[in-house]
């Protein structure tokens, strides 16, 4: 990596303790994908985003910033992006994936709060995280208590602006939602000092709109069998995809897609055909969260597919671009973001509905539903996930982990017991 260390200085970053990240981070990265064999030449440039991934992207965001633009951190799927973009602003994904940042959290959270929100808050209070120190505003949201909570911890630190996610999806909820992303495009135009014009939000909409499709291109490669990309490099071009430059993201997907094509087309893939397919629902899995996918894909299984906000929850359905007033293109942005089936709402029968479907789409032989620990929601859901499965002949097992590496030995040892019964 560049020397970055004055930019991280300036950012008031713990350099010492960062260094310690800096140090372990090529390693793990080493370990769990440069050791994979036959991978598309597509994902050198991924490769590039890790190994500079505190430098590149904030060195961007910066220089946005000495232009007079604002940067603001999101941590959930429902938080429209086109609005911060069409104000002149820049989105980033800050969802902390790393046991690194848990225990800065902890000194201030709860033991039996999430990894997820644990290492978020980490990553700001402990000055690690070059993201988290350039956001010039924090975007929250309500769709889980721990989370509600640590946005009035973080707002001692920086301007959080929290939206309210509707928790039912009836009429009046669509409305108050289209309520709420009025509210925040008047909240970004004020912060930015940008309005936002019925020709950039239509602009922005087609940009997002043109990732969204990217990444389905990925996502249907991985239908195929033999599968032509291990779900792990897959998981990987999702986590970036909330931090990298759309339109640079959305063109370097689909130069990896066009080669994904060529393997496709010739018969080639990374697995042999008989592999196990396996889909991983749940919770998300932020960079670099890639313990289950590695644990699976070095245990003769081959992730196909994630129901998971980083997965298909993040670029299904498109945002409809015939708006012809800003209303119009309000109404099209809630619309589609209400689609989105996380299990804060009640019910979320949507997500059973999804998981059937991609069952079938990606020839799945098993399900693996993967909570973090102490998400309360999407445990108490996995009842209904596995009962579902289970009236469709669905093979499937719930597990429950954190970013630690303690657990990883009883992981494979479940997920080898559960490949088993799918060879049978
Ligand atoms: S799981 Fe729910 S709360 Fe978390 S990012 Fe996804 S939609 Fe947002
Ligand atoms: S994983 Fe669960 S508890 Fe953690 S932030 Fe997401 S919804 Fe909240």
């Amino acid at each position: 990596m560049a020397d970055y260390r004055k930019m991280w200085s300036d950012l008031g970053m713990d350099l010492e303790k960062h260094d310690l990240l800096c140090q372990a981070l090529p390693e793990a990265f080493g370990a769990v994908y440069m050791s994979q064999e036959n991978r598309p030449e597509g994902m050198d440039f991924f490769n590039f985003v890790v190994s500079e991934i505190h430098g590149v992207r904030p060195v961007e965001l910066i220089e946005h910033q000495k232009n007079g633009g604002k940067v603001f951190g999101t941590f959930c799927v429902y938080v429209p992006d086109e609005i911060i973009f069409a104000a002149g602003g820049i989105a980033t994904g800050l969802c902390g994936g790393s046991q690194f940042w848990v225990g800065g959290g902890e000194k201030v959270l709860p033991a039996n709060t999430c990894p997820l929100i644990k290492a978020s808050v980490g990553a700001r209070l402990d000055g690690t995280c070059p993201f988290f120190k350039i956001a010039d505003m924090y975007i929250g949201e309500t769709t889980c208590d721990g989370k509600k909570k640590a946005w009035e911890i973080l707002n001692q630190e920086v301007p959080v602006y929290v939206m309210d996610i509707p928790q039912m999806k009836r009429e009046k909820d669509l409305l108050a939602w289209e309520d709420e992303i009025r509210a925040l495009l008047e909240i970004v135009e004020k912060f930015t000092g940008h309005k936002v014009t019925l020709e950039a939000l239509a602009e922005k909409i087609k940009v997002l709109n043109e990732k969204r499709q990217a990444l389905a291109r990925l996502y249907n490669a991985r239908k195929h069998s033999p599968v032509p990309i291990s779900g792990k490099d897959a998981l990987l071009v999702t986590q970036i995809a909330f931090y990298d430059d759309p339109v640079r993201f959305a063109a370097q997907t689909n130069k990896l897609c066009a080669e994904l094509e060529q393997r496709i087309a010739a018969g080639e893939g990374v697995f042999p055909a008989d592999t196990p397919r396996i889909l991983i629902t749940g919770t998300p899995m932020a960079i670099p969260n890639w313990k289950l996918h590695h644990i699976l894909e070095t245990s003769g299984a081959v992730v196909v597919v994630e129901e998971l906000c980083t997965g298909t929850r993040y670029f299904e359905n498109l945002v409809d671009e015939s708006g012809k007033t800003l209303d119009e293109q309000i109404k099209a942005l809630a619309a589609r973001y209400m689609k989105t089936n996380c299990a804060c709402f009640t019910p979320n029968t949507g997500r059973i509905d999804d998981l059937l479907r991609l069952v079938k789409e990606y020839k799945v032989d098993g399900v693996i539903d993967c909570s973090l620990q102490f998400c309360g929601l999407y445990s108490t859901e996995g009842y209904l996930v596995q009962q579902a499965l289970n009236k469709a002949g669905v093979p499937n097992i719930h597990l429950e982990t954190d970013y630690s590496e303690q657990d990883m030995e009883q992981l494979r040892t479940r997920v080898q017991a559960f490949l088993e019964i799918l060879k049978q």
